[in-house]
């Protein structure tokens, strides 16, 4: 059974990069990719290797002091960042970090994708804080996530890139792409005057009263 899990979650793992690559989101070896195997472990994409080339027995696992357990070579430099959200969050099984182009445009300009603009990214994102800036790679940047680690699950980070999360890889892969299509949609509704914001009633009638992920009024 859990051996089931592993293969399962590296083969999600080797699929997600893949993806990224296609999309362009991880030039050169940018990016990483994690999931939970159980309460104690999680299983990580290796630091310095391009993101569609990887095969299952290349990534790591670790353990939630990111200590690795299994593998070769050295778990992705943001393995930290990866780890707090696992920590902080139980009911995050997979975590995606990459560099979509337009997204990280909106992170680099320091603009947020936090207004209701979209009723599917309301329903399956919701507001997409900016984490002000942290270097990259080291534990500041994963303490920078801990104000806003509650209550969202996509985060663009300033100057940086950005990191979405999920029940699972997949979930987390489909966050990030719904990301970079809103900041497309974002920046062409601009060059047209500028995006309407749903409502908070819309908003309600979409999430239904009370929604967990309900983005707060204002
Ligand atoms: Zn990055």
């Amino acid at each position: 059974m859990t051996t089931d899990i592993a293969r399962i979650a590296r083969a999600a793992l080797v699929a997600c990069g893949r993806r990224l690559d296609a999309l362009g989101f991880t030039p050169a070896t940018d990016g990483n990719v994690s999931a939970r195997l159980d309460s104690a472990t999680l299983l990580v994409t290796p630091a310095g290797r391009e993101k569609g080339g990887l095969e299952p027995e290349d990534l790591l696992v670790v353990d939630l002091d990111g200590h690795v357990l299994e593998g070769e070579g050295r778990p992705s430099t943001e393995t930290p960042m990866h780890l707090l959200c696992y920590r902080r969050r139980g009911d995050v099984g997979g975590v995606v970090h990459a560099h979509p182009p337009v997204a990280t445009a909106f992170a680099a300009a320091g603009v947020p994708l936090d207004a209701p603009v979209m009723p599917e990214i309301v329903l399956t994102v919701g507001r997409v804080p900016l984490v002000p800036y942290a270097t990259p790679g080291t534990e500041e940047l994963a303490r920078s996530l801990e104000p806003w680690i509650d209550g969202h699950d996509a985060f663009l980070l300033e100057s940086h890139g950005v990191l979405t999360l999920g029940r699972d890889v997949r979930e987390a892969l489909h966050r990030m792409e719904r990301v970079e299509h809103l900041a497309k949609v974002t920046l062409a509704a601009r060059l047209l005057g500028g995006a309407h914001a749903l409502t908070d009633a819309q908003v309600v009638s979409i999430l239904g009263p009370g929604a967990p992920h309900r983005p707060p009024a204002g």
